[in-house]
Parts: structure tokens; sequence; C-alpha cells
């Protein structure tokens, strides 16, 4: 099943494998799966908004393998969580903008986990059932700026450096996601979630235990190895066959 919110009101649709997208008449972030009301048909070509207004964006460094040593950092022992401002979510098809005179600005493209529901010190067994789903993110990162910087907030918060979307599969088999991230249309990165250092419930779980996640948070977890620069002009992909295709393109800053 897949959750997209649409514009310009924010309803929630629901579509199946079997059935194209209805309305939700039910709040997923507040009511029981089991419980979901479904109403009519969405025929019309709604704007497709982003999955998630998270109250706050928690991202995972380094939980690739390959990626670590890509930028020549060491595999780290335990998770590297930053946070990212929920002001630089930007919904499939938008622009990123580059801001000028910050150096390299790279695309990660993510599995990103939306929370269901209020969690504190959660164990990890317990975790994939309190999501609502997953998504795609691309976790722009102006890399230039975050080695200079004491924290990564700045390199990771510029506006429109959080593409999310295009919808939350909220019954993922778990085991088998992949995405690849296409820039141009050339394949940059392809990974799947069983290359990551940590499994999805132990990074719920780590994170749950340093700050209580509210319903809606997202948890962006970690990029593969392929990361590069982004110019004016690139289009980009992110695609999972159980998610979907996240699309932006890049363009400058309007200042
Ligand atoms: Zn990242």
């Amino acid at each position: 099943m897949l959750l997209q919110r649409c514009g310009p009101s924010g309803d929630w649709t629901l579509a199946t494998d079997q059935n194209p997208p209805r309305l939700l008449l039910s709040d997923p972030l507040s009511e029981n799966r089991a419980t979901w009301q479904v109403g009519t048909e969405i025929s019309d070509a709604r704007r497709v908004l982003a999955p998630a207004t998270p109250s706050k964006i928690v991202g995972i460094g380094r939980s690739y393998r390959d990626h670590a040593s890509e930028l020549g950092n060491p595999v780290p022992d335990e998770p590297i969580i930053f946070l990212k401002a929920p002001s630089s979510v930007i919904a499939s098809g938008g622009v990123v903008r580059l801001p000028q005179g910050r150096g390299r600005i790279d695309f990660e493209g993510e599995f990103a986990l939306v929370i269901g529901r209020k969690l504190v010190r959660v164990e990890a067994e317990d975790a994939l059932p309190a999501l609502l789903g997953v998504t795609l993110a691309c976790d722009i990162t102006a890399r230039d700026v975050q080695r200079g910087d004491p924290t990564f907030a700045r390199a990771k918060s510029f506006d429109t450096f959080c593409p999310l979307g295009p919808a939350v599969r909220v019954d993922p088999k778990w085991d088998e996601l992949s995405l690849v991230t296409r820039v141009n249309g050339v394949e940059r990165q392809n990974a799947s979630a069983s290359d990551l250092l940590w499994s999805f419930g132990e990074l719920v779980s780590f994170v749950s235990h340093q700050m209580a996640l509210e319903a809606g948070d997202v948890i962006l977890t970690g990029t593969p190895p392929g990361v590069g620069p982004l110019a004016p002009g690139d289009r980009l992909e992110i695609e999972s066959a159980q998610i979907g295709c996240l699309t932006f393109t890049v363009g400058r800053d309007l200042e």
C-alpha cells in the first residue's frame, strides 16, 4: 500500500497494488492502519506534496561502509546522528536551489523512515511496527560547509535541501528494499537495505534512546556510495521498486 499527500489541502490518498489511489478518510498518523477508511477514487491529477511534515529530521551519517571510506572517514562504532531543518523539505517534482558561494554541494540518495507514533526508547524489534512506513529522500549536503563547520546543521539545512517522497510504502518487504540514484539518466548509486551497517529497527531504536520521536518525524538512514556534486540544470531520480521515483531538478539560488 502506498500513501501520498496531495495538494492543495494535504489530503492523504491510499493506493494498493490492485486499486488506484482513493481518498483516505482516516488520519494515518493517529489511527491504527487496521481501522483506516477509504473513500472515493481520485480521478483528477493532483499535485503531490511531501509525504511528511516532520517536527524534526534526524540524519544518519556513514551507515554504509563503502560511503564512509569514499569520503575518507572511518566506519563508526555506533550511528552518527545529526539534525536537518524541517524547512528544507520539498516535494517530488520540485527544484533544489544551490546557494551561491558555498562550494561543492552533493546529492545523497537515501531511504527515509516516517515515524507513525510517538517513540521513546523503543527496542529494535518493536520499532518497525511503529513506523508509518518508508519513503525516499535526497539528503542534499553542502560538502565544503560540512567540512569547515563544527556541526552538520548548516551544511544539511539550506532551503530545498530535502526532496522527500513521492509516497510512503506502509507495508514494505523491509529486507528487499533497494534504490538507485540517477543523475541526468546515468546511474550513480545502487544500494540495498541489506548493505546498511545497522538494520532500520536498530537505527530507529538508537535514535529513540537519544530523543523522543514524534509521529511524522523522519529519519534519513544514510547514503550508499556514489555521492557526487550537483550543477544547475541537473535532473535527479531516486527510484525504488516498492516506493516509486523521487524526482527533482537543480537550479541556482534565487538571491
Ligand atoms: Zn545523508
